[in-house]
């Protein structure tokens, strides 16, 4: 398996540090408000990335960290005024029900920030003993980048340290700003009831501190990868390096990648333009999450995306090409011709997770399937799907199921099962209302949309 390492810029072969683990550490959301589709084609690209690992018969450990403190976090709760923990909480539980509408498998684990407060304040400490971090007049703690020669070398960029000696005491900036940057921020009027002791008086961590103390913590002081959008590359990456290296002296991450963003009319969606849709939005207009699933990865991670809805309605004739063909195959052994185009997947796969040229393959696959009339290729489509993670095996799982669909169900099955056809038909009769049809069969009800 090949991927293109950001850090060396090269594509290299992925092979594990230790024993048949990868641990991979990917930059979560900041739970300020609901995760828009292009935050959506970053932690897709991730779960390709994690599940091309596990088709290769690697193991996965994958941390997603949750930022629910930062300077928009604060600023959100005070607005509504209402507790911190309290706002992120509404957008936390919001991203993990989107993660399942896109059916993008859970991470190992997913600490959040304001749960490792000590962790953080352990490692601005070893820095600042090191001489590397210094406390300003205000008591907020800096790095001083001068002081770590590797500085810029995810960028690729040689900062010529003589001349800087700015501060930087915001979370994002660009290059043009390169300067030290806040490990930790002393308190301020507008943080309002946010705060933690430290030993450098009241305040909260910077943004990027927390991702080298979590990813740590859970993974090592040096791991096999880490992943994020292009727009964290820097500063948040390349001060995460500096953070952990300098603390520890050992090589913090070996494989770097990053995608490309989701654009629309060519500009980075994104909350601070306004260009953005959130899942919610799409599902409203009638989308499914298979749909924008499909959507989002089925461009290569490097290249840029721009959304449009003919892409969403294009997907949705696409997958009813797949659906009607998987619905033909049968299982058994997989015939010859069958197996070439899953070699051919495998390869595009490998090659730097190449899902356009691996779907090209799988409608290869259809094509062939079709002009045979059916075929011993479920399997095929099995195996594809443990990287796509788009197809439907199930009849009953044709159409996504509304929550409220489902318990109806579920009430009638258990009608049936105590011999209550009445309660039975009325269960039908309402399901049919809401627009579904129910069948029944040896295997249990079946649904689809009417
Ligand atoms: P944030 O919540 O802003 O920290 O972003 C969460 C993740 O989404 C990060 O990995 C970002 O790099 C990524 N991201 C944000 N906007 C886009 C976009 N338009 N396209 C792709 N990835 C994005
Ligand atoms: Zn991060």
């Amino acid at each position: 398996m090949q991927v293109f390492n950001s850090l060396t810029r090269r594509s290299e072969e992925l092979t594990p540090i230790e024993g048949n683990e990868i641990r991979l550490y990917t930059c979560g959301p900041t739970v300020y408000n609901f995760a828009h589709i292009g935050n959506f084609r970053a932690y897709t690209f991730e779960d390709i990335l994690r599940r091309v690992i596990q088709f290769n018969g690697m193991k996965i450990r994958q941390v997603m960290n949750l930022t629910d403190v930062d300077d928009k976090t604060i600023r959100g709760a005070n607005a509504a005024g209402v507790k911190l923990t309290d706002y992120t909480k509404t957008y936390k539980d919001a991203f993990f029900a989107d993660l399942k509408r896109l059916n993008i498998q859970p991470a190992e684990m997913y600490p959040a920030a304001t749960d490792h407060i000590p962790e953080m304040i352990d490692l601005v400490s070893k820095l600042v003993e090191k001489g590397i971090a210094y406390k300003s007049d205000d008591g907020s703690v800096y790095f001083n980048v001068r002081k770590f020669p590797g500085y810029g070398k995810l960028a690729h960029i040689d900062f010529d340290h003589q001349q800087t000696g700015a501060r930087c005491a915001a979370d994002e900036y660009d290059k043009e700003n390169v300067g030290d940057f806040a490990l930790w921020k002393a308190w301020e009027e507008s943080d309002g009831p946010v705060g933690w002791d430290s030993p450098w008086g009241r305040g909260r961590p910077g943004w990027h501190i927390e991702c080298s103390a979590m990813s740590m913590k859970y993974l090592g002081e040096t791991f096999d990868m880490h992943t994020g959008g292009i727009d964290n590359l820097f500063p948040h990456h390349e001060n995460e390096i500096a953070q952990a290296e300098a603390a520890t002296g050992k090589p913090f991450v070996k494989t770097w990648m990053h995608c490309a963003h989701l654009r629309v009319n060519g500009e980075k969606m994104s909350k601070s333009a306004g260009n953005f849709f959130t899942l919610r939005d799409l599902l409203e207009k009638g989308y499914t999450g298979r749909e924008i699933r499909y959507v989002l990865i089925n461009a290569h991670y490097r290249q840029g995306l721009n959304f449009a809805f003919s892409a969403l309605d294009d997907a949705r004739k696409s997958l009813a090409r797949i659906d009607a063909c998987v619905e033909k195959a049968t299982e058994g052994e997989a015939p010859d011709w069958a197996k070439k185009h899953l070699d051919d997947f495998t390869a595009a796969v490998n090659d730097d997770l190449n899902i356009p040229k691996a779907f090209a393959s799988l409608f290869e696959l259809v094509r062939e399937t079709n002009a045979h009339g059916g075929g011993s290729v479920l399997g095929v489509f099995r195996r594809m799907d443990e990287v796509l993670g788009v197809i439907f095996f199930g009849k009953a799982e044709k159409a996504e199921i509304p929550a409220e669909i489902q318990t109806l169900l579920d009430q009638r099955a258990e009608a049936r099962k105590a011999k209550n056809w009445a309660e039975s038909d009325r269960l039908r009769d309402a399901i049919a209302a809401a627009g579904w049809q129910v069948k029944d069969s040896r295997e249990g009800q079946t649904v689809s949309k009417v």
